[in-house]
């Protein structure tokens, strides 16, 4: 355990307060894995939290909660939370819930069981209100409750707990799977920059393939990319064991990349998701006589607009994705001068269009000599000697 969680422990503990570790430090630990963070409850109050801590700052909107910082690590503390309703909308959605109450409370409003265990530094024992121990040791995320309340109360759990089950390596419990499918459009009320928050939490914690896979099995991949799930879903269409295999290569490299501390974007993959679907009205678009490049830029805006996705992607990502895509066509280019050659190495998105040309290839497209090509001239071209030209952008 960190320094600075004892730390915080303590002072809250020598100032007369309760103080616990709890959730996702101590099911990480229990299964082996290295927590990402260590979240502490206590009794105390956010405004008391704030006068023990000169590090410390309130923050959160649904939920007031107190982050203590020690350089660039943060240790969150929130205050028992009463299993209270809150204010909800009319889509009964917690929006607010800032009631105070005990541990008791606390560990109803919790989402799953194996993220309901406690850490007591008073006496160094686990507290297990609700069979955390039992489930964790069977590979099991059972939802606390009725599985329909929790899910019209946050939606959002549903995800949460099909990216646990990737991460872990667990399976969901009968009910807890089952009120998915009488809940999961719900999702849809939930605000997209949520959502995209979420996303980045399945496909860039480096278990990006298991829970792809994992929301394919329990139904919920569609939610989040509705166009892609039905082009994925359409076994009469050629083309759909092609656009699986890329997607799946993507993932597994972005994993991989992520073990071995190299840089990932999640606009590449947002690339890779929506393919399907842009490939799709570029030809219908082509076929349509139209000028190549209106059509490619009215496809990809087309992808953007006609809500491809539910997950809002920040404006950076979709010029990347346009970018990669862009970039697909330059690569393709019949016969390239050199000039042209070198003003495509010169360009910021090279690689990763490169990279993107790579994975087509090796999910079944027949891109050799191209990808030959751009292998050949990146050796001919090295890029310290590339010029570039502003005509070719
Ligand atoms: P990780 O940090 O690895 O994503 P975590 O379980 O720590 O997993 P956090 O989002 O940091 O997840 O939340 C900390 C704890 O707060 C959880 O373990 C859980 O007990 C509780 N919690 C988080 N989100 C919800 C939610 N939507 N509904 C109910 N309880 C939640
Ligand atoms: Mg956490």
């Amino acid at each position: 355990m960190p320094k600075t969680a004892l730390k915080v422990l303590y002072r809250l503990k020598e100032s007369g307060f309760r103080a616990l570790l709890v959730g996702g430090c101590l099911r990480d630990l229990l299964r082996g894995k290295a927590p990402k963070d260590f979240d502490v409850v206590t009794d105390a109050t956010p405004d008391e939290i704030k006068q023990l801590f000169s590090n410390c700052r309130l923050i959160g909107r649904r939920f007031r909660l107190a982050h203590i910082h020690y350089g660039r690590e943060i240790i969150e503390v929130a205050t028992f939370r009463a299993d209270e309703k809150g204010f909800t909308d009319d889509q009964g959605q917690v929006i607010q819930h800032n009631t105070f109450g005990t541990i008791e409370d606390d560990v109803q409003r919790r989402d799953f069981t194996l993220n309901a265990l406690y850490y007591d530094i008073e006496d160094f024992s686990l507290i297990d209100y609700v069979g955390a121990l039992d489930d964790i040791e069977a590979g099991i995320i059972r939802i606390i409750g009725d599985a329909n309340e929790r899910y019209q109360e946050d939606p959002v759990r549903m995800l949460r707990g099909v990216r646990f089950a990737a991460k872990l390596d667990m399976r969901l419990a009968a009910e807890t799977e089952r009120a998915i499918a009488d809940n999961k459009d719900l999702l849809q009320n939930v605000p997209s920059a949520r959502l995209f928050d979420e996303t980045l939490k399945l496909f860039m914690s480096g278990h990006a393939l298991a829970s792809y896979e994992a929301l394919r099995l329990y139904d919920l991949f569609g939610v989040l990319f509705p166009q892609t799930d039905t082009i994925f879903n359409d076994f009469s269409a050629p083309e759909h064991a092609r656009y699986k295999k890329l997607l799946k290569l993507a993932l597994k490299n972005t994993d991989y990349r992520l073990a071995h501390n190299e840089p990932v974007t999640i606009g590449f993959l947002y690339a890779v998701i929506l393919w399907p679907v842009y490939e799709q009205l570029l030809t219908d678009s082509l076929a349509a006589e139209t000028h190549w490049h209106k059509a490619m830029h009215e496809s990809i805006d087309h992808v953007f607009h006609q809500a491809a996705m539910r997950v809002g992607i920040p404006m950076r990502h979709k010029t990347m994705v346009r970018d990669i895509w862009v970039m697909q066509m330059r690569l393709m280019a019949d016969k390239p001068t050199t000039k042209k050659i070198r003003g495509v190495l010169a360009h910021k998105r090279f690689r990763a269009g490169y990279d993107f040309l790579t994975l087509r290839m090796q999910a079944g497209e027949a891109l050799e000599s191209t990808y030959e090509l751009w292998t050949q001239a990146q050796i001919d071209y090295p890029i310290e000697k590339v010029v570039y030209h502003d005509d070719d952008a």
